[in-house]
Formats: C-alpha cells, sequence, structure tokens
C-alpha cells in the first residue's frame, strides 16, 4: 500500500490513467469502513481510502478534538485489506485550491441531522467534491447508515455532472445491533448497553408500525419508553420515506425511522 500525503504525488498517479473506487473516511476505522473497502475491492479498479478529519463538518472544537483518532491501527488495518492507495492530505492540502463545481445543497439538507448541526452538510460536501476534483474516482463507496449525507451528495453529484457513481453500502452492525461506529470508542460499557437497548426498541417500533398497520406515524411512546431507560436528549426520531425524503405517515410506506440521539457527550445517529 503506497501512502500518498501530497498533491503533486495525486497529480503524478493520475497520469497513469488508473480508475480509482474511492473511500473516504475520517480514519477510527472499524468494520463498516472494512465493509466499505471490500465492496470496493471486488472491481478490479485500484482502491484509494482517505483519512482527513474535516473541521468544517464538527459543529464545535471539542467535538473534532474529541473525533477518536488511530493512524498506526488504520494503516494496519488498511495493508491487512490490501488497499493501493492511502491518501492522509493536511488541511492545506485539500483546502488551498479553487473548487471548479459549485456545492449543491437540496432542500433534504434542512432536515433530520441539518436542522441540528448547521453548517455539517455543507463542510461534508464541500470536503468531498473537493476530493472528487483532485481523484476523478469512477466510483465512489459510502455507506447507508449516513443516508442523509450519501442523498445529498448524490444530488451534488449529479447537478454538477460529475462523472463519478456513488455505491451505496448496507450498515454494518454488531450483534447487540450497534452499528459500528467511530464514535463508539468514546462510550463506556455502560452506555454501550444502553445504546443497543436504543436500537432495539426502535427495531421493535419499526415492526409495531407494520404490523398494527399504523396510518399517522409518531413517536410519542417511543418517546417515553426512552426517557424511562434514561436517554436524556434526542435530536430527532423521524420516519422518512426512502423514495420521496418526505416524513413517512403510514405503514404501508418504503420508510426507514431515523434517530439522532446523546449518550452523555457522544451523540449518535442511525436509520433502519
Ligand atoms: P466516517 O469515517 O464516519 O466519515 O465514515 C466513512 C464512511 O463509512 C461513510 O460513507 C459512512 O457512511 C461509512 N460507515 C460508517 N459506519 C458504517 C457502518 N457501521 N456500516 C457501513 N458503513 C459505515
Amino acid at each position: 500500500m503506497k501512502i500518498i500525503r501530497q498533491n503533486k504525488d495525486i497529480k503524478k498517479l493520475l497520469e497513469k490513467k488508473y480508475k480509482f473506487s474511492f473511500i473516504p473516511t475520517m480514519g477510527g476505522l472499524h468494520k463498516g469502513h472494512e465493509f466499505l473497502i471490500k465492496e470496493a475491492k471486488r472491481r478490479k479498479n485500484r482502491t484509494m481510502v482517505s483519512i482527513f478529519v474535516n473541521p468544517k463538518q464538527f459543529n464545535s472544537k471539542t467535538d473534532f478534538k474529541s473525533y477518536p483518532r488511530n493512524l498506526k491501527k488504520d494503516i494496519k488495518i488498511l495493508k491487512r485489506l490490501k488497499v493501493d492507495y492511502l491518501y492522509i492530505p493536511s488541511y492545506r492540502a485539500i483546502f488551498s485550491f479553487k473548487i471548479k463545481n459549485k456545492i449543491y445543497l437540496d432542500s433534504f439538507s434542512s432536515k433530520l441531522c441539518g436542522k441540528f448541526r448547521p453548517g455539517h452538510f455543507k463542510g461534508v460536501v464541500n470536503v468531498v467534491n473537493r476530493f472528487l476534483e483532485l481523484i476523478s474516482p469512477k466510483y465512489l463507496y459510502l455507506g447507508n447508515k449516513d443516508f442523509q449525507q450519501l442523498i445529498l451528495l448524490k444530488k451534488h453529484i449529479k447537478k454538477n455532472k460529475i462523472p463519478t457513481t456513488i455505491v451505496s453500502c448496507n450498515t454494518i452492525r454488531m450483534r447487540n445491533l450497534l452499528p459500528y461506529s467511530t464514535r463508539n470508542n468514546n462510550l463506556s460499557k455502560k452506555s454501550i448497553k444502553l445504546a443497543s437497548k436504543v436500537f432495539n426498541l426502535i427495531r421493535k417500533e419499526k415492526k409495531l408500525i407494520k404490523r398494527k398497520k399504523v396510518t399517522r406515524i409518531n413517536f410519542l411512546k417511543l418517546r417515553k419508553k426512552l426517557s424511562y431507560i434514561g436517554i436524556k436528549k434526542i435530536d430527532y426520531i423521524k420516519a422518512i420515506n426512502l423514495s420521496t425524503l418526505k416524513y413517512a405517515k403510514k405503514h404501508n410506506e418504503r420508510f426507514n425511522i431515523f434517530s439522532a440521539f446523546y449518550l452523555n457527550d457522544v451523540r449518535l445517529i442511525d436509520n433502519f
């Protein structure tokens, strides 16, 4: 595996006219990232993983600073997976050039996380757009765990006619239903147990909506249950129709339940 830190080395690499499958990450790699990489390896293209903790998508300096990092372990994992290139750019390498595309933020960006994290999605689309302009990958591998991010990037790519295809990948979970997440590293054992309870309750709720053929989906009872087991801060619990991206009202829509909540200072998101 070749480690690249400078844009001039990316430019040299591009001269070889390889086709790239690109997996952007913020490091702190786990089985969810590994799955994306394994999916990318199924194609013949060269695989490139980036590790860049993008300050522009964090809402506070403390959150940015406390984001778990472990480059040594990450490199070991990527070597084991036989990734071709690891790109670790500096802040300057990413943000010092003028972009060609116009950042497009669909109105879906004002729902869910967009309501609670002002500027977050603008930061995400900005940084991924910069990666796309630098690398021009044929495929971009993204996780459905961050569904809203995935959709907004899809819309940006379409609007700007960027010749990159997004491959969306399933969410990989632990046996207790908790999705793998870098932020899990900041959870105590007790919090992990509690998070697992939350996701189990949400999964049950989805089954109940289907079974009882609910025609006015609402989560008042679920919120009460979550408060009862000790969840003090919930940003949102919403059912979203996966085709229209509007709030789902009825059991027979194709929807997922999206949630964001806090365990101490750690914010977890999921959808299923
Ligand atoms: P991150 O490093 O958290 O920015 O994530 C990098 C990519 O991995 C994003 O496309 C995420 O959606 C994806 N990802 C994160 N967690 C998981 C998971 N548990 N399963 C599948 N993909 C994931």
